[in-house]
């Protein structure tokens, strides 16, 4: 049953130097009439819409803060116009924080918003201008006071390492930062170099100074080490929370549930198909202005690979993947899908089985990406 909707806003008023997701200069783009087909969008999912017990909607991007305070009304309106609403437990927006003003928290917090997912990256200013971000710290700052002014419930903060002329004392520097500001959920990301990206150009010139190696993994150490020092729960591979304030959406797809996703280039998990819309503004709402879903790609996921997307994606998650709900959904347990690979890793010590449960080890958990490899047919 889809349980989740995403819906992306494709603007930013900045262009990040990392970035590789589907975004475009805000400037002189069709912005308003983008958000009116968001809302023919949406329409068009009424029938599933009405099936389907939505629990978390996230707003992406780009950025939904890049909106004005018009548009981001019209937007929320939108969604309080077509997306049944009594279910939702958690109501993300991404935001960056030069863009938040008090009066966007406001309409943000009247319209059922109830956390805000934030591109920090880093407390260091040099690096943050190396990154292609505009804001400062003080900007975060003021965010912080807004969101308790009007009682925001959660704040996450993105954080990276491994980023171009990094020294580990600055990562030490932007942790603590984020520590003694209680931010309640911190995702920490090392820095990936995505083709297309102006960092990629960068790095095929050899402009580019990433950290090594073994820097990068004494910061991964410092990173798990000081997280579980300042009460901070790693439920997911990169991602860490307060006790109870862990991202409902991002655990419904490691949970490998079904949501709808809306806007140019959303990807989306309905009735076991997974489709993804097209990216270029002008095709997607070409396509809903002739009342046609916008949608470029889709394929039906089998029994087998859906098997696969449970393990791959359930054992990013800390607690891992449950034997019993998995024998359940598939109608044999994990031994007679996985016996081989499962006794292997367990020889390998990268896995273990605990209860009902079987996850990462923490050395697994180092080298995911070989583990996941096991479970792909
Ligand atoms: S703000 Fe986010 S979406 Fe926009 S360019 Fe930067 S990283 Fe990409």
């Amino acid at each position: 049953m889809v349980r989740g909707v995403y819906i992306h806003i494709p603007f930013c008023h900045q262009i990040c130097n990392y970035c590789d997701f589907n975004k475009f200069y805000f400037h002189n783009q069709p912005v308003d009439e983008y958000i009116e087909s968001l809302g023919k969008e949406m329409a068009l999912w009424q029938d599933d819409l009405a099936k389907a017990k939505i629990e978390t909607i996230f707003l992406g991007g780009g950025t939904p803060t890049a909106l004005s305070l018009e548009q981001l009304e019209r937007l929320l309106t939108l969604i309080h116009q077509y997306i049944p609403l009594e279910h939702v437990k958690e109501f993300s927006s991404e935001a960056n924080p030069d863009e938040l003003t008090l009066e966007k928290m406001q309409l943000m917090r009247k319209f059922g918003v109830n956390r805000l997912s934030m591109g920090v990256q880093t407390f260091n200013q040099d690096l943050l201008k190396i990154l292609g971000r505009t804001h400062s710290n003080n900007h975060v700052y003021d965010v912080i006071q807004y969101a308790k002014q009007t009682e925001f419930p959660s704040i996450s903060i993105d954080l990276m390492y491994g980023l171009p002329n990094q020294t580990m004392e600055q990562w030490k520097e932007s942790l603590q930062e984020a520590f003694r500001l209680k931010i309640p959920h911190i995702s920490a990301y090392s820095l990936l170099v995505e083709p297309k990206t102006i960092f990629y150009n960068l790095l095929s010139k050899g402009k580019l100074s990433l950290p090594g190696e073994d820097l990068e993994a004494e910061m991964y150490g410092y990173l798990m080490d000081e997280m579980k020092r300042n009460g901070y729960k790693q439920y997911e591979i990169s991602n860490f929370s307060y006790e109870g304030k862990a991202s409902e959406h991002n655990l419904l797809y490691w949970n490998n549930d079904e949501y709808i996703g809306l806007g140019a280039g959303a990807h989306g998990y309905v009735n076991s198909i997974r489709y993804s819309n097209h990216g270029p503004l002008k095709k997607y709402m070409q396509q809903l202005e002739i009342g046609e879903k916008p949608v470029m790609m889709q394929k039906e996921v089998t029994y087998e690979e859906k098997m696969e997307e449970e393990m791959f994606l359930g054992l990013r998650k800390n607690q891992g993947v449950s034997l019993s709900n998995f024998e359940k959904r598939y109608g044999k347990s994990l031994y007679e899908a996985y016996g081989n690979e499962i006794e292997e890793l367990l020889k390998k010590e990268l896995i273990e089985i605990k209860n009902d449960y079987v996850f990462l080890t923490n050395r697994g958990r180092f080298v995911g990406n070989e583990v996941f490899q096991y479970f792909l047919k």
